[in-house]
């Protein structure tokens, strides 16, 4: 089989099992497993796939059919200009999570300490400790199998620290029902996109999370905010004086999420919109 027919097959077999971007995902799952790139694939479409790779392809292909997230496919997923490893115990990174990373970029000063609450692939962390200069971060999970994902991203991008590696102590992560494992160190910032989705709405998200992504990082309980009510109590004891907490939040708990952080003593509390408009983040600042 040449390369153009082994696109049309998988992007005509994805399209009718109804998979929204069929001739992306046949092409970059063509590109995967002949490790070529996307202008080989369409300058050489004559070039041949080999055997073995037309097998591969082929299973791949019948597993986004069966609703596998390409990111698990491939193992990747590109986040803030980075390249983050995933599989199926930690959540893709979120394009709305770099909203996140940039709001909590405009406050973060050189040397600060950060704690990301709920860490997974450690896309956060990682990224807001390879924009900035000298910080340290704690990534903290209740996921044993997410932190392992998180320590090979931080390889990952530690080998991308040219010329000034990171010192040894710039990333450590703790495995931690949310504070309980944490010491008792301060943080200036404290960030978290913890889960956040209402039990009851996850039966209606598309099979692609709902069957293919760890429900413990989605699932909010009750009313989806069970997660920021004890992060915010809690957050209380680990941050400065003037420390920052940083949250993601879905479009609908801006307003509940404010509440919360200033029942709890915030100051400053904003909710910021993503590029899509929506309420996608909530900060406030820790007077002591
Ligand atoms: N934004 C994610 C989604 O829509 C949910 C992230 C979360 O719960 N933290 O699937």
């Amino acid at each position: 089989m040449e390369y153009k027919e082994a696109y049309r097959w998988g992007a005509e077999e994805l399209s009718q099992a109804g998979i929204e971007e069929s001739r992306l995902d046949a092409r970059l799952l063509l590109e995967y497993v002949c490790h070529t790139d996307r202008n080989t694939l369409l300058a050489h479409g004559d070039r041949r796939v080999e055997q073995e790779e037309q097998k591969r392809f082929e299973e791949l292909i019948a597993r986004r059919k069966a609703r596998v997230p390409l990111q698990q496919l491939t193992g990747v997923q590109e986040f803030m200009g980075l390249e983050f490893q995933v599989d199926e115990h930690v959540l893709i990174p979120r394009q709305d999570t770099e909203c996140l990373v940039e709001e909590v970029m405009r406050f973060s000063q050189d040397g600060n300490r950060i704690l990301d609450m709920c860490t997974g692939s450690g896309c956060i962390l990682l990224s807001l400790l390879h924009y900035s200069n000298a910080c340290k971060g704690v990534g903290a999970d209740i996921s044993p199998e997410a932190l392992r994902v998180a320590h090979s991203n931080a390889c990952r991008i530690e080998k991308l620290e040219r010329p000034v590696p990171w010192e040894k102590d710039t990333v450590r992560f703790v495995e931690s029902d949310l504070f309980s494992r944490i010491s008792d160190e301060k943080f200036d910032l404290i960030v978290s996109n913890p889960p956040y989705i209402v039990s009851s709405v996850i039966p209606t998200l598309m099979e692609e999370v709902k069957n293919h992504e760890p429900l413990l990082a989605l699932d909010g309980k009750e009313d989806g905010l069970f997660f920021y009510g004890r992060i915010i109590e809690e957050s209380r004891a680990f941050l400065v004086k003037e420390g920052r907490l940083f949250f993601e939040i879905g479009f609908d708990q801006g307003e509940a999420v404010s509440n919360l952080m200033k029942k709890a003593g915030f100051d400053e509390v904003t909710v910021v919109k993503d590029l899509a408009g929506l309420d996608r983040v909530v900060h406030g600042i820790w007077m002591g």
